[in-house]
């Protein structure tokens, strides 16, 4: 468990409207609270606010991995969730269809 992440989740939900915990807790949205540095790193990162179905808690958490496999870290029980841009995964599955469909010879 990520204890300062957890801490300050708790802070960045009191600055959240009804609306905006309604949005993360039955539309599963993540809210960007801002970019920030932490020690040890070598430059900003963009921190999102979310809520966690397993532990029924709002965490907060950077983005991890690659893009195409893009995730939050849930601060306090540790689950995945999934944070694959919507535009990422569309453009995964064209690109998928026109290999299938497409020789090699005819691909630009
Ligand atoms: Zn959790």
């Amino acid at each position: 468990m990520n204890t300062a992440f957890a801490t300050e989740a708790r802070e960045a939900t009191l600055k959240m409207t009804p609306h905006q915990k309604l949005l993360m807790e039955k539309r599963g949205k993540k809210i960007y609270l801002g970019h920030e540095q932490r020690k040890g790193w070598s430059g900003k990162l963009p921190f999102y606010l979310f809520w966690c179905e397993d532990c029924k808690q709002y965490a907060k958490d950077y983005p991890h991995g690659h893009i195409e496999r893009r995730y939050l870290l849930c601060a306090h029980c540790g689950v995945y969730h999934n944070f694959v841009p919507w535009w990422v995964e569309f453009a995964l599955f064209w690109q998928m269809i026109r290999n299938f469909f497409i020789p090699p010879s005819m691909r630009k």
